[in-house]
């Protein structure tokens, strides 16, 4: 119960890492189920500054896409949302993050890494795996068509989930703006509106 969870010793604490250009429901059912699954206390989501892996030409501004997830996860008393990688001067990367998550809640809380099983090859591949893994577990999250490649992830210290079949991308839903068809239901109420308002995602923002 949600009590028994406030008294849980340490928090156990997820860091849901993107870009959410835009947040989707997909992003929102992981961090859901993860949370369950894992018991964890709270989840707080962290767009992305410059995502490395991303050209950045190509990538929202960080401020629409801070608001967006800001505006998608308000209703979920679980769900919080850091500034600390847009805040972040230079590229994003997840050891930054982590360190300065664990700088933030002390050693009294257990952080869990959640991302899709692409991105978490990516991170693993890339960064220092040993501190990454004295600094959180890992939760890879499997949507139809991706697979986590990497054979030499170590026991105990990564878990791929299954999550709720969501065949949704954030690239799938800006296309589908780009060409006038609709995103309702494939993100949340919310984002539809914000992204009418501000013209996010048009070619010509003038137009429509
Ligand atoms: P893009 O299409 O631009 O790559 P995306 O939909 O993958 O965007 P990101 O912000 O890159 O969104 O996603 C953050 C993390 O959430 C990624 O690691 C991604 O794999 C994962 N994710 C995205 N969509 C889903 C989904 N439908 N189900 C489960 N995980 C997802
Ligand atoms: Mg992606």
């Amino acid at each position: 119960s949600g009590a028994e969870q406030r008294r849980r010793n340490p928090r156990r604490v997820g860091v849901m890492g993107g870009t959410f250009d835009p947040v989707h429901h997909g992003h929102l059912v992981a961090a859901s189920e993860v949370a369950h699954l894992f018991h964890l206390d709270d989840v707080v989501f962290v767009p992305a500054g410059q995502p490395y892996q991303k050209d950045l030409a190509q990538v929202t501004s960080a401020e629409d896409r801070y608001l967006m997830t800001v505006i998608a996860t308000a209703e979920n008393p679980q769900f919080s949302v850091s500034r600390m990688e847009i805040d972040r001067d230079g590229p994003t990367y997840t050891i930054d993050t982590l360190r300065e998550m664990r700088q933030l809640h002390g050693t009294g809380v257990e952080l869990f890494f959640i991302t899709g099983a692409d991105a978490l090859g990516a991170i693993l591949s890339w960064q220092n795996v040993d501190e990454l893994f004295e600094l959180a577990h890992f939760v890879g999250c499997n949507r139809p068509g991706h697979r986590l490649t990497d054979p030499g992830l170590p026991d105990g210290k990564v878990s791929l989930v299954e999550v709720p079949a969501l065949a949704i991308s954030s690239s799938e839903c800006r296309e589908r703006v780009r060409k006038g068809e609709p995103i309702w239901y494939l993100v949340p109420d919310g984002i539809v509106r914000y992204i009418n308002k501000t013209g996010l995602y048009l070619d010509d923002p003038t137009a429509g």
